[in-house]
């Protein structure tokens, strides 16, 4: 998925461990070449390549998949919309981009970008993009997802607890063999080395959005590779949002969204939702939380 997945598993013997290892890298390939948009074979493609054209059959996963994903747009008032991926033509975080795109260009591809023209088709589990040029992509849900399946596929062959960390998204399961919680570390991004808090992950996932590591700089200005799919410009002010939740599909999608949504908004949401915390640092290196964390902000 074009990120670095780092696997723990509790086990009698490195033997016995390795093999959940391995049995857990096969999920997180086939999720990958199923819902990967680069991959010109994948499901995903397919929906992409007919937009405006033809609705596209697949595999009930997949439907599930844009199902909650469409869940999550409703959720959060748009500010997380996997049909974003039409502005990656306009904007482009490979170091490939010289110089920012015009006002027009933004114009002409955010027009393409709106949950609510995909259509879902029960009946014969069909995906439709309404409009020519439309264009999903899961690169704000699909880590969560294949960690939430390898984590799901281990529970399943009797492994008592790990971790699937992807990137500095941990989800969790069981107890370290010590019998203590699994804890997670936050560090701020303008200060990588300090530590300032260390949260045990009761939720099971915690996933952090960021903009300290993909973006493009035009006239000392930093955009992110997270757009508002409003506005179809990268969103601002927010450097880093990390979200706890129970499952990291839901943790991945929501700390893109608050991300979008900004502080106030994306703070008051995540306070209405049980069972979910939030951490947010503005460009300011201030930092923010929801209701039930507490932590000595340094
Ligand atoms: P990370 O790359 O750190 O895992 P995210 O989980 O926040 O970050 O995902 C960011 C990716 O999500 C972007 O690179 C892009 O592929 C996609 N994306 C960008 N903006 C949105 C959005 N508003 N809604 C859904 N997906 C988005
Ligand atoms: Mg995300």
């Amino acid at each position: 998925m074009g990120s670095r997945f780092d696997i723990t598993v509790v086990a009698q013997d490195s033997l016995e461990g390795a093999g959940y290892i391995d049995l857990a890298v096969a999920e997180i390939t086939r999720i990958e070449k199923n819902i990967s948009s680069w991959d010109p074979t994948s499901q995903t493609s397919a929906i992409n390549a007919n937009a405006g054209v033809v609705a596209t059959k697949v595999d009930q996963e997949l439907f599930d998949l844009i199902k909650r994903a469409i869940g999550i747009s409703k959720l959060t008032d748009g500010a997380f919309d996997i049909t974003y991926a039409s502005m990656d033509k306009i904007w482009k975080f490979d170091g490939s981009m010289k110089e920012m795109p015009s006002q027009d260009q933004i114009a002409s591809s955010v027009v393409k970008v709106g949950y609510r023209h995909i259509r879902l088709q029960e009946a014969d589990r069909s995906v439709f993009l309404e409009n020519k040029g439309m264009k999903i992509g899961f690169g704000a849900i699909g880590k969560g997802y294949a960690a939430d399946k390898a984590k799901e596929l281990l529970i399943r062959k009797g492994v008592t607890a790990g971790i699937i960390n992807a990137s500095g998204d941990m989800n969790t399961w069981g107890l370290q063999p010590n019998g203590e919680e699994w804890k997670v570390a936050i560090t701020n991004p303008l200060n990588k080395n300090k530590v300032f808090a260390v949260l045990p992950i009761k939720q099971g996932a915690v996933v952090t959005s960021g903009n300290y590591e993909k973006y493009v700089t035009f006239n000392g200005k930093r955009y992110s590779h997270i757009i508002d799919p409003r506005t179809g410009y990268p969103a601002t002010g927010i450097i880093s949002a990390t979200i706890f939740a129970p499952s990291a599909e839901l943790a991945d999608a929501l700390a893109t969204s608050v991300f979008v949504m900004g502080i106030e908004a994306g703070l008051d949401r995540i306070n209405q939702m049980g069972g979910i915390e939030c951490l947010i640092i503005d460009d300011q290196g201030e930092i923010y939380t929801s209701k039930n964390i507490e932590i000595q902000k340094t």
